[in-house]
């Protein structure tokens, strides 16, 4: 048995994953964001599935770019006392069993690849996965293969500038991807169009309360604020959709996280503006699918992960000891 387990900036999930099943699901509030009381956190989900199963192993799926080679975790804005690489050696100490670690997108990427069963049936190769939180990553698999780059950093679109005009970014750059598909970028949105709109039922949401389904809705009700919002967002995202599209001539893209459950429209309207850009046999190669595993998908790929890297260390383990050289 395998553990998989999502860190995100409220809550850890996490579940047994026994190489077909993910069993005993759980999400528990994160008491602290420091990161030694995040791993006591990690260290007592490993001991309560202990006193029920044999584990083997963990798979940790984080919030941020992770370079594993260098154990070193890059921009985490949900969980910044896990940036560098103090977090992943202190757990790679702590932990008693072999941990796997990556970054959330890519592990629900993995996940969705695995366990998918259109995916399945179409027998699809490459893949992408598109889930715009915060920050604004795609989860690549390529051949077959989980592809992280060479650093781990592949998939970090979030600051990839579609268009000098747009809004000013934290990075401070202008018009970056993120400051318009993430929730936090389509509220910012609403924020800067509301004044041209006086009869927007936008309006009557608070600021700080208002989400991506309230633009959604409103925009079926033909409320024009919400309109202007969701056509330049499906704009870029469509940008965004054709350039990946004439890159990897993906089999899917899979659409997770929350601003794309809550909107079939939304991203068939996306869709449309990419296949403006892309090249038409590819785009009409590629099939649009929603996520399957949903809100576990990271700790599915996660805990698949962990397996995957045990039979490799066993396979690994095994054919060294068959040629170690006998002593006469
Ligand atoms: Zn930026």
């Amino acid at each position: 048995m395998w553990i998989g387990i999502e860190l995100t900036a409220s809550f850890i999930k996490h579940g047994l994953f026994d190489g077909q099943r993910l069993i005993h699901r759980e999400v528990t509030g994160i008491h602290n964001r420091e990161s030694d009381r995040l791993i006591e956190q990690i260290l007592q989900i490993l001991e309560n599935a202990r006193n029920r199963e044999k584990v083997r192993g963990i798979g940790i799926a984080i919030p941020a770019q992770v370079d594993p080679d260098h154990h070193e975790i890059l921009e985490s804005p949900a969980l910044p006392a896990i940036e560098g690489t103090g977090f992943l050696h202190r757990i790679g100490e702590q932990l008693p069993v072999a941990v796997t670690v990556g970054s959330d997108v890519q592990m629900a990427a993995w996940g969705e690849y695995h366990f998918h069963p259109e995916i399945r049936q179409i027998r699809a190769q490459n893949v992408i996965y598109i889930a715009p939180e915060f920050p604004f990553r795609v989860g690549l698999v390529l051949g077959g293969r989980l592809y992280t780059g060479t650093l781990g950093l592949a998939g970090h679109l979030g600051h990839f500038s579609v268009s000098p005009e747009g809004p000013k970014c934290t990075c401070g750059r202008t018009g970056c991807v993120q400051t318009w598909i993430t929730p936090a970028g389509l509220v910012t949105a609403v924020q800067s169009v509301l004044w041209k709109y006086p009869q927007s039922r936008l309006r009557q949401i608070r600021i700080e309360n208002l989400r991506p389904e309230d633009v959604f809705e409103a925009a079926r009700f033909a409320d024009r604020a919400a309109m202007e919002v969701m056509d330049t967002s499906a704009r870029v995202l469509g940008i965004l959709l054709g350039c990946l599209t004439n890159m990897f001539q993906p089999d899917a893209i899979l659409f997770g996280g929350t601003v794309f459950a809550s909107n079939d429209f939304f991203v068939q309207k996306a869709w449309n503006h990419a296949r403006e850009i892309a090249i038409p046999r590819a785009s009409r190669h590629c099939v649009l699918l929603h996520s399957h595993l949903k809100y576990f998908a990271a700790v599915w790929g996660a805990g698949l992960l962990a397996m995957q890297r045990d039979a490799t260390a066993r396979k690994s383990a095994r054919s060294s000891r068959k040629t170690r050289p006998r002593r006469e």
